[in-house]
Order: C-alpha cells, then structure tokens, then sequence
C-alpha cells in the first residue's frame, strides 16, 4: 500500500535523544539547502520549512525523495533519521529509522486497512475484529429479539427499533412489558392504565380503579327494600325516593312533631290526614298555647336582662314635634319612660313627661314628673322614699364648653303620700315639675335637635336607704 505522504507529515514524530548518527545531525543542520529535520526536544514535529518541503511530495512515495533531493548523502542522512511510528498517540510503542516505517505500517495493529468485510471503511487492524463483529455494514447481523438474520446496514436503517417481537414497557405506566407488535391491542384492552366508561354512568375512569367506582356510583341500580312496584332505581335516587315516592314506605304524620302518632304506608296517609283535620288542629293549638308561654317567660327574662339597675335615665325622646301635636290635640297626653331601678335591689321608678304641660305647666311648659312603681324588692326597702331626684334637659350643642343644660331637682317630702310604699295597682301619682321647661326655652339653644330631646333622671345615690 502507498501511503501519502501528506498523512505523514501530519503524524511524523521523533524521539528526543534518539540521535544514531551525531555528525549526520550536524551535516544535515550544516549542508545548504537540505531540508532541516530537526529533533527537537520541545516539540518533536517537522519544523515549518520542512513540512512545507514535504508537502509538495504529496502522493509521491519514499522512493521518490531521491528526485527532490538527489543528493544521496541528504538523503541517507532523512532516512536514517530516528522516528515514532505515526499511530504513535494512539499507543504505537515503534521507534525506527524512517527507512523502516514503512515496513512496520504494513504491520503495525494502530495503522488502517480496507475492511476485509469489504464495506469499503479503512480499519486499524486493532479493532478489525470488533468492527466486523458490531458496527460493519457488511456484517451478518442477528436480532436478539425475533433472532433473524440481516446484514449490518439493513438491520440498523430498518429493523432496530421496529422489530415486532422487541418488548417494550408500556406507555401508560402498568409496569407490562409487551412486543412491540402486541402494543396498541395491550394498550385498548388489556392495561391496567387504560381509560374505561363506567356502565352506569358513563364517567371514564382508570381501569383498576373501575371496580372502586362501582362500589361508590350514584348510578347502580338497587332495587327498592320495599319491594313496591318501582323495580331498579339508581343508587342516588333511593332516600329521595323512599321519602316520597315509595307507595310502600311506612310513614310518620306530618303532624308527629304536634304530636300525632299515627304512622303508615302513603297511600294511607292521605286518607289519616283527610280524616283527622280536627284532632291535628287540637293539637297545633296545644303547641301554640305552649309556645306562647314561653315567649312571655323569655320577654320578661329578656326585660329582666335589660333593666336599667344604674339609678340613672338617660331618656331619648325623638319625633318631638309629632308628639307635641298629638298632645296639643289630646288632652292629658303622657309619655312614659321604661322603668329603671335605682340600685340592683333598689326602688322601680318611672318618669313620665307631658308635651303640652299638665297642671300649672298645661299649654305652656313641657312637664316632667317621677312615679314610684310597684318593685320586687320593695319589702326590703325602707319608705317612704328619701332620695333627691334631679332632671336634667340636655342642651347638645355640638362645642360642650358652651352647652347650658336645665336641671331641677328635690328632695322628696316623707309625708306625701307618693313616697310612700307603692301598692300592687300601678299608682298614677308622681311628683316633678309641672312648668319643667317653657315651651319658648324649648326652641332656644340646641334642646332639640334632630326633633330629639335627651332628658337625664338620676337618683341620688348617697341617700339610698336599702337594706
Ligand atoms: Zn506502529
Ligand atoms: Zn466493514
Ligand atoms: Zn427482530
Ligand atoms: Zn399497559
Ligand atoms: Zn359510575
Ligand atoms: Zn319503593
Ligand atoms: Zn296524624
């Protein structure tokens, strides 16, 4: 085989010291004109002058040095050089004269041959062995999987990754490996991943899971426990259906809750409630009756829990003007505060205000008085009353620095007969300040606004007598 020397020059490669012939070194560095091999011992390549010489051989053979440099004495001296084999790095240990590397390519194991495969690849002859036996496309190739025979190029281009009988795991993540010819049936009605409609109702669902679905589907159909003559059902209709529907099913009264005891199929029912309208509306009226007691007990636990037990009213009158008409239209016309005590187990009292005035005050003053009601703890308390009671007309100007409020106040007089322990029928009487404020003061500062008055009723808590 010829081999180019183009290739060399690319791989030529010397030894460091190995120099056989020193004066031939010298003679060659010293002759003029012959090409300078120099073994370097940094960088043992052909110097730049030299590779360009050599280049210019290209296809030429060794032979053919003689023509470029006639002179026999250069040329002894470039063939005697001391060289490593070009397949040096791929792990070539030869080191010879150049004369001789020619003789070694045609045996070293690194340097390349035709394929005897005949597929036309140059192959080291190290790795020939292998080449035929794995990558060459001349090879006789067989197939693990359905184990025919091919060639090497066929049975790459067209049958790996397509043989039929190659087992591939499955793409819905079952775990199953199948041949690849048996996949797409495996995948419609064999794995375990596959989507299946529940028969029911028709929802898909993830094959192993199905049977799961069918214990808790709305759809399956039952039949019902009462045997009537509906005759399946779905799961999900079954309450509805034995609550109303079911002929069978026994039934409570709809008036159970009023008491009522009967209980039977439906279509007794409507028969019972038909006939019994007079004793079911006895006993509504019982509960009714029953009802009312109790939200009275609740109103006066309620008002029990929302007594005023501070000795203080704070009495907020609004719509004024509309009362004021009523009263100057209704002779006697009297508004009455809610009840308050004067400590927690102190006297009940109440204030009532006339609009239109009462007695001296009528048609001229708004009068105010306080009555002493019947209280619970009354027994306990010391009489007559003694406490001095102040009324007080907010003037609610919105600076508080200029506020002027009215107050008036007394001292209860112990041998009227107001003060003295009330009886269990409410008493009329009170006692306050008929001309409390004039109408004419009324309107003056901010007394009302919003047509709202706020008059303030306190009790003097220092002179509580209670037990
Ligand atoms: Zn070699
Ligand atoms: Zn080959
Ligand atoms: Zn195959
Ligand atoms: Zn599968
Ligand atoms: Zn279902
Ligand atoms: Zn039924
Ligand atoms: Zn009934």
């Amino acid at each position: 085989m010829v081999r180019s020397l183009v290739q060399w020059t690319k791989t030529l490669s010397f030894p460091a010291r190995i120099s056989p012939n020193k004066s031939s070194k010298e003679s060659v560095l010293s002759s003029p004109g012959s090409p300078t091999i120099t073994p370097t011992p940094s960088n043992m390549s052909l110097s730049p002058p030299c590779k360009n010489e050599i280049n210019n051989m290209k296809n030429s053979s060794l032979n053919e040095v003689n023509q470029i440099y006639p002179d026999p004495e250069s040329e002894k001296a470039i063939m005697s050089s001391v060289v490593y084999c070009i397949h040096h790095k791929e792990g070539c240990k030869w080191s010879d004269e150049l004369r001789k590397l020619k003789a070694h390519l045609n045996s070293c194991k690194h340097d390349a041959i035709p394929c005897i495969g005949k597929c036309g690849a140059q192959i080291p002859r190290v790795i020939m062995e292998e080449h035929l036996k794995t990558t060459c496309p001349q090879r006789r190739a067989r197939c693990q999987f359905c184990n025919k025979e091919f060639t090497g190029h066929v049975f790459e281009q067209n049958h790996v990754g397509n043989c039929g009988y190659e087992p591939l795991y499955c793409e819905n993540k079952c775990g199953v490996k199948v041949p690849r010819r048996h996949l797409s049936h495996h995948k419609v009605s064999e794995c375990s991943k596959r989507l299946l409609p529940c028969r029911f109702c028709a929802k898909e669902f993830v094959a192993d899971t199905l049977s799961a679905h069918h214990l808790k589907c709305g759809r399956v159909p039952v039949a019902c426990p009462n045997r009537c003559d509906v005759n399946v059902l779905a799961k999900e209709d079954l309450e509805t259906h034995l609550k109303e529907e079911c002929t069978v099913s026994v039934l409570n009264c709809t008036y159970k809750d009023a008491g009522c005891r009967f209980k039977g199929p439906r279509h007794l029912m409507e028969k019972h409630l038909e006939e019994s309208s007079q004793q079911h509306l006895a006993l509504v009226c019982t509960v009714v009756t029953k009802q009312q007691h109790q939200i009275t007990s609740l109103k006066s636990a309620l008002s029990r829990l929302s007594l005023n037990y501070s000795g203080t009213l704070i009495w907020k009158i609004s719509d004024f003007s509309d009362k004021m008409n009523e009263a100057k239209n209704k002779e006697g016309m009297e508004l009455v505060s809610p009840p308050f005590y004067t400590s927690q187990y102190g006297y009940k009292l109440q204030a009532s205000l006339f609009p239109n005035g009462n007695g001296a005050g009528e048609d001229s003053h708004i009068s105010v008085y306080i009555k002493i009601l019947p209280g619970e703890y009354d027994a306990l308390l010391r009489w007559p009353f003694a406490h001095s009671v102040s009324f007080t007309l907010f003037d609610q100007s919105s600076c508080p620095e200029k506020a002027c409020n009215i107050v008036e106040s007394f001292i209860p007089d112990p041998t009227w007969k107001n003060f003295q322990r009330p009886s269990k029928e409410p008493d009329s009487l009170g006692f306050g300040f008929p001309k409390f404020v004039s109408h004419e003061m009324l309107k003056k500062r901010h007394f009302m606004k919003d047509d709202t008055m706020f008059i303030r009723v306190k009790v003097d808590p220092s002179k509580i007598v209670a037990v």
